[in-house]
């Protein structure tokens, strides 16, 4: 049974104060990172390490993000309600459940076929019915659910997939960190037109890498 207690919607309140004193503003989505209880994506000997604001492994070699990154990937996006996202690098799930608690329509691509099904699973049984999970190869996207408002990369990307800036739609954000294994920048990239790109680089993080195929 998944149970959200004063105790944590208070720690959960102690760890958005401390997003709001690093810088991100955004009322939206620190209300967003108020709403989802994060200990849920934590296995039960590791709950009380959820309000930290430190990434956590999550299995199969992966991490769920830091709180701080989510909050800043998904500032970067500035998404309104009625948006359609896709989330390369779904992990936990708790990053498409943000998108999710914003109002967005999501799409989320996980490679590891493991982690594709716990957050599929998890996501489901906390109610989230306006989040689409495929396994599949995020560097390809996903062509038949395109045009996306918003397209968010969790992983450390060496270059911009072509497939996805082919999928933005016009006036959408593409928020992804490039960089190598050490340390990648936070890019922003507004599609202004079919043909033409607008790039704002933010701070700097570290990501685990963006991986080319499917982990069976
Ligand atoms: N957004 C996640 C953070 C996940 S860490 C969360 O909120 O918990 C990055 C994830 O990206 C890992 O689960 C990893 O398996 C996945 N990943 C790496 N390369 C990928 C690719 N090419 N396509 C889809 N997922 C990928």
């Amino acid at each position: 049974m998944l149970t959200d207690s004063y105790k944590h919607q208070g720690m959960r309140r102690k760890l958005v104060d401390a997003l709001h004193r690093e810088g991100i503003t955004d009322e939206r989505v620190l209300a967003a990172m108020q709403r989802v209880p994060r200990h849920f994506f934590f296995e039960k000997a590791f709950v009380e390490k959820a309000y930290e604001n430190i990434a956590f492994p999550i299995g199969e070699d992966q991490t769920i993000s830091q709180p701080y990154t989510v909050a800043y990937q998904t500032q970067m996006l500035q998404l309104k309600p009625s948006d359609t996202v896709l989330e390369i690098g779904t992990g936990s799930g708790y990053q498409a459940a943000i998108l999710a608690a914003l109002g967005a329509k999501v799409v989320t691509i996980e490679r590891n076929r493991k982690l594709h099904e716990q957050a599929k699973k998890l996501l489901v049984e906390m109610g989230y019915n306006n989040i689409i999970h495929l396994f599949g190869d995020g560097y390809e996207g996903s062509p038949n659910l395109a045009p996306f408002n918003g397209i968010l990369i969790t992983a450390a990307a060496p270059y911009v997939p072509p497939a996805l800036l082919d999928q933005l739609a016009i006036g959408g954000r593409l928020v992804i960190p490039v960089g190598n294994n050490e340390q990648q920048q936070m890019w922003c990239i507004e599609k202004t037109s079919t043909q033409t790109y607008e790039t704002t680089k933010g701070d700097w993080f570290k990501f685990v890498p963006l991986l080319k195929g499917k982990v069976f």
